[in-house]
């Protein structure tokens, strides 16, 4: 079991969640003192996983002082209620616009529902368990999390969903990202560095607020990002120029295909087109077929994303 776990600087750790494939979903932790502070939970599944390796490693679930999410998307929050049941000495911290998913996570599943399926929502995601609202602590820009002497900074995050932080830890100089600075696979990192996109899910891509908060986090100068989708990476400067260029770039294939019968498999096949020529100029030898089942989902979901925007922005002109 423990070797889903990987160890970085400053007792930074991350567990693959081992959500539809390894490597794909990341669960870290920060184990200072015999203590824990998490961020993200990835799924029940994940999570009951992540339990049994803490187990291993002999570290108790009464240790986790801190369950902190990105945001609520259920393959970073799904696991959270189980997590907080189960580790009685816990404290979660979520964006405000967050908070009462979590108490009462209704509304969440209900769309979760309507996308899946009751049948396939369930074998995914499991049953969300709500969280006591005592035990929840709505976090926003600016705010300290005090943690075995270590401080943890948050700054709000929206372009990826607009109940996103970020969190920024002074003592490793890093920052944990969620969705907000974009996805990296391991699969795709290589000498050169790593290959980063832009993740654009369905409803609340918005790329202005994106734009900014990607400059945000190259503002704090952190020396690596640990993403959720997948761990740490270290070439901030490079990749935060990539992904601002990439939201440009997002948007001119979104405009091109507003008009497109198939709007939302134009921008998919764009995309694709995109991505692998940014892959081509790479020493990385993947044949499209590879690249396109790496990033099937991904693909798919920002194609949604892309087109959910489109039409939101069309109804305002
Ligand atoms: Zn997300």
């Amino acid at each position: 079991m423990t070797e889903l776990v990987s160890s970085f600087e400053k007792n930074i750790f991350c567990f693959d969640a081992n959500y539809i494939r390894n490597k794909f979903a990341a669960i870290h932790f920060i184990n200072q003192n015999n203590k824990l502070l998490i961020v993200d939970t990835a799924t029940n599944h994940s999570a009951k996983r992540f339990l049994n390796a803490l187990h291993t490693m002999n570290i108790a679930p009464e240790s986790v002082e801190w369950i902190l999410l990105t945001h609520v998307h259920l393959d970073h929050a799904g696991g959270a209620g189980f997590l907080m049941r189960m580790c009685p000495n816990a404290q979660l911290a979520v964006h405000a616009r967050g908070v009462r998913h979590m108490v009462n996570p209704e509304a969440l599943w209900a769309s979760v529902v309507s996308v899946y399926g009751k049948e396939e929502a369930e074998k995914q995601y499991g049953q969300l368990i709500p969280v006591d609202e005592n035990r929840v602590v709505a976090v926003g820009e600016g705010e300290i999390i005090s943690f075995q002497n270590r401080k943890l900074q948050i700054f709000d995050a929206p372009g990826h969903a607009n109940h996103h932080i970020v969190i920024f830890d002074e003592e490793s100089k890093s920052c944990f990202t969620g969705d907000a600075f974009g996805i990296a696979y391991p699969e795709l990192t290589n000498e050169d560095g790593e290959f980063i996109f832009i993740s654009s899910t369905p409803t609340q891509f918005e790329p202005v607020k994106f734009d900014i908060t990607v400059k945000k986090i190259m503002e704090q100068k952190p020396q690596s990002c640990f993403l959720t989708h997948f761990s740490k990476i270290i070439n901030i400067e490079k990749n935060g120029y990539e992904l601002l260029k990439q939201l440009d770039e997002y948007v001119t294939i979104s405009q091109q295909s507003r008009t497109c019968d198939s709007q939302q498999d134009q921008i998919r096949e764009k995309l694709f087109e995109l991505l692998y020529k940014k892959l081509e100029k790479t020493n990385l030898s993947i044949s499209r077929r590879e690249f396109g089942n790496l990033l099937s989902l991904d693909l798919s979901l920002n194609a949604q994303g892309l087109e959910y925007w489109n039409n939101k922005i069309n109804k305002q002109v």
